[in-house]
């Protein structure tokens, strides 16, 4: 399915400033938020859909690459959105966006994710992918990867919040129906820490964080498969004001292989026989995911045998065994002969030896497919 322009999914002009893009997605993530909408798959489409847009837009540098590139601009590269976002981590955001004023924070009775007194949020989730081959697949693999993620700046400064007093919360009297009442929100000046930022050095942002590229080794266990998404806690972004930082998601890509075609935890290879050999019986050499391996062809082989190297495939990703090497034959028919060549074949042509009988050991395909079923 074609993604929507993210303007257009927010409802703004491709100039909307931040305060532009946190007003339009606030009102759309309480339009659509699942606790008001139910059992409605659409409403939480439209929320995940608006969660995303507003997540690129908002960021400086996302939206630079959106704006050149279009969504291809944001999903490729280190550090660049790879997929649909989680409740969670949309949830997480809305500290942000609502700061005090999480409406679903009073309306549902929490769980909205707003900002902890005491403690910023949790940071956000970075997501790359890597592109692996059927070698490091099938043994595993140990990576260094950079990322660009936001780390704890060193010698900022901070205040006391003034709003608060340093108590990072806001109490009001509210008039009410059923009189007046005092309310507690978390203050949005401060997020809901007590302290304010008093001085930062240059790249610093709001919250006292930095964009700084690390090199991190990644081990990726063997198995692993097209699509996976493996997860390293606290790799991510470190939160706002002290806040712990989010994981990592590091989703999985497979590069074809020339020679060897995975089918689960199965290896395939198609080996092409000289007919002769295949009459005869041979000896061939066979590519598997740890080098090469002669086999025995036996004498009579049939175009369409399948061979099996029991225990030569991908270790199973959650420790249930070993795949096989499945070895499809096929008998390589000449394109073209010799006149001699062709005197031969003619002769041979009429032998009853070359007439199809076929017997208990020579089953349709169809037949001997079902054994691996
Ligand atoms: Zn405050």
């Amino acid at each position: 399915m074609a993604k929507r322009d993210y303007y257009e999914i927010l409802g703004v002009g491709k100039s909307a400033t931040k305060e532009e893009l946190k007003k339009a997605y606030r009102k759309i993530a309480i339009k659509y938020h699942p606790d008001k909408n139910p059992d409605n798959p659409e409403a939480e489409e439209k929320f995940k859909e608006a969660a995303e847009a507003y997540e690129v837009l908002y960021d400086d540098q996302k939206r630079a690459q959106y704006d050149r590139f279009g969504h291809e601009g944001i999903r490729g590269g280190g550090g660049g959105y790879g997929g649909g976002m989680s409740m969670d981590d949309i949830f997480s955001q809305f500290g942000d966006i609502f700061g005090g004023h999480n409406p679903f924070e009073s309306f549902f009775g929490g769980g909205g994710g707003g900002a902890r007194r005491g403690g910023g949020r949790k940071g956000s989730n970075l997501r790359i992918k890597i592109k692996l081959t059927l070698d490091e697949i099938a043994h595993g693999a140990e990576k260094k990867i950079k990322v660009n993620r936001l780390v704890v700046a060193e010698g900022v400064t901070y205040q006391d919040c003034k709003t608060c007093g340093g108590t990072g919360q806001m109490r009001k009297v509210v008039n009410t129906m059923l009189g007046q009442m005092v309310s507690a929100s978390t203050c949005h000046t401060c997020n809901g820490s007590g302290k304010i930022i008093d001085k930062r050095p240059p790249g610093v942002d709001n919250s006292g964080l930095l964009q700084k590229e690390e090199v991190l080794d990644i081990k990726i266990p063997g198995g692993v498969g097209e699509g996976m998404q493996l997860s390293m806690s606290g790799k991510g972004n470190y939160g706002p004001n002290g806040g712990p930082p989010g994981d990592l998601l590091i989703l999985i890509e497979e590069k074809p292989d020339e020679l060897l075609k995975r089918d689960g935890n199965n290896v395939v290879f198609d080996l092409y026989l000289n007919f002769v050999d295949a009459v005869l019986g041979t000896s061939v050499e066979v590519p598997t995911i740890d080098g090469k391996v002669k086999i025995k062809i036996e004498a009579g082989t049939q175009s369409g045998r399948i061979l099996r190297l029991r225990g030569k495939g991908i270790q199973d990703i959650n420790g249930y065994g070993v795949g096989d090497q499945l070895i499809h034959v096929n008998i390589w028919t000449p394109k073209q002969v010799s006149k001699e060549e062709q005197e031969i074949l003619e002769k041979l042509k009429d032998s009853p030896n070359f007439s199809p009988s076929p017997g208990k050991n020579d089953r349709s395909f169809f037949e001997r497919m079902k054994e691996f079923f």
